[in-house]
């Protein structure tokens, strides 16, 4: 069992930024910290997209993916334009296929420990985003919280939080792929 975790954003891209934190360094620090949990808890074998601060365009992100045929393909980001919550995202008409069994487990697991912050559940979604369009297997994208929302932005400056988000995911991606 293999998984690719996509670190969102890098290099000159930074993706959201707000309240001083930038997407590309939440992005960052999640998915090696994610890594390390599935890698150290769960025996899954990690690849990433990223483990510096780098530019990698859509294109190269998926390819890595393709090339290793990774068994499950997770994209990390976090939102902006003023809302609240967390949500993930799959490729449009893929519910009824194994692409939609792993986000309703992964997104599920995540829901239940967002509700314990009282942060918001913004559902199970589909989207066409390059990566999850091109990726040849499961593939998910996740949009934890938003950096541009006072209450959001506070629990991702908070390392205890993160970490203990990064915990999460891990699990809920185990169980994905279990
Ligand atoms: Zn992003």
């Amino acid at each position: 069992m293999r998984v690719m975790i996509d670190a969102g954003h890098g290099g000159y891209d930074p993706g959201a930024t707000s309240n001083g934190l930038k997407e590309k360094d939440l992005t960052l620090k999640l998915a090696l910290d994610v890594a390390e949990d599935l890698e150290s808890l769960y025996g899954i074998e990690v690849l990433l997209t990223r483990t510096e601060d780098v530019f990698i365009s859509l294109e190269d992100r998926v390819l890595k993916g393709n090339t290793a045929e990774v068994d499950y393909f997770v994209s990390l980001h976090h939102n902006a334009g003023g809302g609240t919550g967390f949500e993930s995202y799959i490729y449009p008409g893929y519910q009824q296929t194994q692409t939609g069994v792993m986000q309703e487990r992964l997104h599920q697991w995540l829901s239940t420990f967002y509700q314990q912050y009282m942060i918001r559940d913004r559902g199970r979604k589909q989207a066409d985003f390059y990566v999850l369009r091109h990726t040849l297997m499961p593939a998910i994208l996740l949009e934890n919280l938003f950096v541009d929302t006072l209450d959001d932005a506070s629990f991702l400056k908070d390392p205890v939080f993160l970490r203990q988000l990064a915990t999460e995911i891990a699990k809920g991606i185990y169980q994905a792929v279990a």
